[in-house]
C-alpha cells in the first residue's frame, strides 16, 4: 500500500499502537516483530479489542480489518515521517552521551509554559520510540522536542530522517555503549549525525554547550546559539550549591536570576542552562523559565533522592557509564554527610575498554576517601580487592540484610541491568 493511502487510514484513526493488550478504541494497530514475538500473530486480536486497523507484513494473517505492507516497522517510520511533515510543527532532536532524557523533560517543562509542546514519553527514543511520538503529534501541537538515543553509528541519522528536526542540541558526547561504536570517535561521529542532518538544511540552528571541544569540533556550518558556563553568552550559568540539590545562576543579556532546583548533581548545570537557552531562544519570560526550572521533579531512579528511617540516599540506578560515573561520583564527594557510602554497579556495554574504565573508577574512589565502597558485578570486582565487591545484587542484599548500615548518606549507581534499583527498599 502507498504510504499516502495508508496516511488516510491513520487519519481516520488518529491513533496508533504497537501493543495487543493496549488497544485504544479505533486506533491503528502496527505490527512489528521482535526477537521472540511477530505481532502479526496478534492483529486478530487487536482488531477483535477496538482497533479500527491492523497493519500487517506477513499475509496468512490477513483478513477483514487488515491492511497488508511489505514491512510493518518501515511503514511505520515512513507513517511517522508523513504525518510530521503534514504538520510542520517545529521539532526539536535531542540526542547526547548522557542527560538527553532530564534536558529533554526540562526543555519541554520550559516550552509548554508558552506552546502546546509534545514530547518523548520516558526514554522512548529509538527507531520505534521517535516514530510513536511523532504520531502523537497533532494539529494542537506548537512545538515538539524528540529524544533520539542510539548504541550503534547510523542510528541518529535513520532516527533525524524520521523526525526532520528543525533545531537540535546533543547534551554532550562521552563514553558509553563503546562496543557498539566502536571506539569515542564513533559515538562522536554518530551524535555528529544530528548535525550532520541540521547542517545539509541549510544552516539550521543548534543549541550547543560552549565549552564541549567535541561538539565545537563538529559544529561548522551551522547557526550556534551557546549556552554553557563562560560569561556573556546567549545564556551562561554558574553553580551556586550542590548539597545534594542542585541551586543555581544564569544570566542573559546582563540580567541574573537564581534557581533552585530538585535535582541532584552538579553535571544537572547544564541541563538547566540548555533548557533555559531554548526558552528564551522561543521567547519564554525569563521568569517563566526560572519557576519551570525550579518546579521539575525527577522520577524513574534518575538522580533522585529518597530518605529512609536509617539513611538517606542518591539513587542513580537506572544507567551507568564511565562519564555518567564520574560526574556521580563527583558530585557526591562534594555531598557535605559525616558518613558516606557508594554502591557501585558494573557499567555495561563497554567492550574491549572495559577493563581499563572500571580501573579508572576503582582509583578515583581512592582519592575520593569514602567511608565505604561496595562494588557490584565482574568487571569490578576483578578490578580491586580493595573494597567489599559482590559479583550479583542479591549477595548485597543478603549483607544488607545483616549488617545493615545506618546514618549513611548512601549514593547508588549502576547499569540498569545490574539492578541496584531494588536496594533502595532495603537501605
Ligand atoms: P539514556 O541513554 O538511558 O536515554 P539519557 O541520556 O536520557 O540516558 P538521563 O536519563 O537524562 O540520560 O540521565 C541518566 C544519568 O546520566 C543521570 O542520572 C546522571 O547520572 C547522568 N547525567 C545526566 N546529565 C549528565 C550530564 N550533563 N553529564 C554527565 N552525566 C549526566
Ligand atoms: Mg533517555
Amino acid at each position: 500500500m502507498e504510504i499516502a493511502e495508508l496516511y488516510k487510514c491513520f487519519m481516520e484513526c488518529g491513533k496508533v499502537t504497537t501493543d495487543s493488550r493496549n488497544c485504544p478504541e479505533g486506533s491503528m494497530f502496527i505490527a512489528l516483530k521482535g526477537e521472540t514475538f511477530n505481532g502479526n500473530a496478534f492483529a486478530a486480536q487487536a482488531l477483535k479489542q477496538g482497533c479500527r486497523y491492523a497493519v500487517i507484513d506477513e499475509s496468512e494473517y490477513a483478513g477483514e480489518g487488515t491492511i497488508l505492507v511489505d514491512n510493518c516497522l518501515q511503514a511505520l517510520q515512513q507513517l511517522a515521517n508523513y504525518h510530521r511533515r503534514q504538520l510542520k510543527t517545529p521539532v526539536i532532536g535531542i540526542t547526547g552521551t548522557n542527560g538527553k532524557t532530564t534536558t529533554k523533560e526540562l526543555i519541554s517543562t520550559v516550552l509548554s509554559r508558552k506552546f502546546n509542546t509534545l514530547y518523548t514519553e520516558g526514554n522512548f527514543n529509538n527507531h520505534i520510540g521517535v516514530p510513536l511520538t511523532l504520531l502523537r503529534l497533532t494539529k494542537e501541537h506548537e512545538m515538539a522536542v524528540v529524544e533520539m538515543g542510539a548504541n550503534h553509528p547510523g542510528e541518529i541519522k535513520t532516527l533525524v530522517h524520521i523526525a526532520e528536526p528543525d533545531y537540535g542540541i546533543i547534551t554532550n558526547v562521552g563514553k558509553a555503549h563503546l562496543q557498539g561504536f566502536g571506539s569515542f570517535e564513533g559515538v562522536i561521529r554518530t551524535k555528529g549525525e544530528l548535525y550532520d542532518f541540521l547542517r545539509a538544511k541549510g544552516g539550521a540552528t543548534i543549541f550547543i554547550q560552549n565549552e564541549n571541544p567535541y561538539l565545537n569540533g563538529i559544529a561548522e556550518g551551522l547557526t550556534c546559539v551557546r549556552y554553557g558556563q563562560t560569561a556573556g553568552l546567549y545564556v551562561s550559568g554558574e553553580l551556586i550549591s550542590c548539597s545534594p540539590f542542585l541551586s543555581f545562576r544564569w544570566t542573559a543579556e546582563g540580567v541574573s536570576h537564581e534557581v533552585n532546583t530538585h535535582l541532584i548533581g552538579s553535571y544537572n548545570l547544564d541541563n538547566m542552562l540548555a533548557a533555559a537557552a531554548i526558552g528564551r531562544y522561543f521567547g519564554v519570560s525569563d521568569d517563566d523559565i526560572s519557576s519551570a526550572l525550579a518546579s521539575y521533579l525527577p522520577h524513574n531512579n534518575r538522580s533522585q533522592l529518597k530518605e529512609t528511617a536509617d539513611n538517606k540516599l542518591i539513587v542513580d540506578a537506572y544507567n551507568a557509564n564511565p562519564t555518567s560515573m564520574m560526574a556521580a561520583l563527583k558530585n557526591f564527594r562534594q555531598v557535605e554527610a559525616p558518613h558516606k557510602m557508594v554502591i557501585l554497579g558494573d557499567m555495561k556495554e563497554l567492550g574491549e575498554a572495559s577493563r581499563e574504565e572500571h580501573q579508572k573508577v576503582v582509583d578515583y574512589l581512592k582519592e575520593c576517601g569514602f567511608d565505604r565502597v561496595v562494588l557490584v558485578g565482574p568487571e569490578f570486582a576483578a578490578a580491586t580487592h580493595s573494597y567489599q565487591t559482590f559479583q550479583h545484587v542479591d549477595e548485597v542484599l543478603a549483607d544488607i540484610w545483616m549488617h545493615k548500615p545506618q546514618g549513611y548518606y548512601i549514593l547508588i549507581k549502576g547499569s540498569n541491568s545490574m539492578k541496584l534499583s531494588q536496594l533502595p527498599e532495603c537501605l
